[in-house]
């Protein structure tokens, strides 16, 4: 496998490392050696064809977010309590990045304990690693030319970090959804199981990430594309390659 300057320039800015480039020699006889240990190489990047499923029509708003507009939206949801998850929030995490229109709009698994303390998605390690993934796509969710918009499947963190319940999530779907109209994105990047199922569907029920991978998807009429969550790189960076080829996808998708 070969790969270009800038392919391993985005991968290196993922952590990723890559073997070293081996130089062309001529050819001398094989004297007897031990075999060498297998190495692993990393799976390619890049992703040649995208297919996308047709649009489905979208279905209409929830009621209650439907007429607000973004700055209104974050102080309704700051006060929300349209579900049970209100009373064991410290603060709420409405998201953050693009203010006008967002190129991707990427939605994740719920705010961890630092992030319901912050009111803000991705404030540690984990934020960092996606600025660095977003950065390797050509997204960036800080500063005024932000492109995308970070925010979690819920607004408000489940107690003890659990899974949130049907009922939550059907609840913080009209926010969510009325985030989507206002920002206009070309695509949604599910990060985590939890907001993978949730987008993907009842199809989705019970399947590992693994399986929702590597496909586009649809959530409401805008393609989607599923990846893992920034804090599971953390913990197993092995799948970082994996993620630059969901990164390559929703960047191609994104395009057509
Ligand atoms: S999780 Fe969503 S619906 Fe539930 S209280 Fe928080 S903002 Fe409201």
């Amino acid at each position: 496998m070969t790969w270009d300057a800038r392919q391993r320039a985005m991968l290196a800015e993922m952590g990723f490392r890559l073997p070293a480039v081996s130089r062309a020699v001529a050819p001398e006889p094989e004297p007897e050696v031990e075999p060498e240990p297998i190495v692993v190489a990393a799976p390619p990047p890049a992703i040649v064809r995208v297919v996308v499923p047709a649009p489905a029509p979208a279905p209409a708003l929830p009621s209650g977010f439907a007429g607000l507009d973004l700055p209104a939206l974050r102080e309704a949801v700051s006060a929300c309590r349209g579900c049970g998850l209100c009373e064991q929030r410290r603060n709420a995490v409405f998201g953050a990045g693009a203010l006008q229109s967002a190129q991707w709009l990427v939605v994740s698994d719920p705010a961890d304990e630092a992030d319901d303390a912050a009111g803000e998605p991705f404030s540690g390690e984990a934020g960092r690693l996606l600025d660095r993934m977003l950065a390797a796509a050509g997204q960036s969710r800080a500063g005024e030319g932000a492109s995308a918009f970070v925010t979690p499947i819920v607004k408000c963190r489940p107690p003890r970090g659990r899974a949130p319940q049907p009922a939550e999530l059907d609840a913080c779907e009209a926010v969510l959804a009325r985030q989507a109209e206002l920002l206009q994105p070309r695509l949604v990047l599910a990060l985590g199981l939890q907001a993978a199922r949730r987008l993907v569907g009842p199809d989705a029920a019970g399947e590992p990430l693994g399986r929702l991978r590597g496909q586009v998807h649809r959530w409401r009429d805008l393609p989607l594309v599923v990846t893992y969550h920034p804090a599971y790189l953390l913990r197993s960076p092995a799948d970082k390659a994996g993620a630059w080829d969901d990164l390559c996808l929703a960047r191609e998708t994104s395009k057509t």
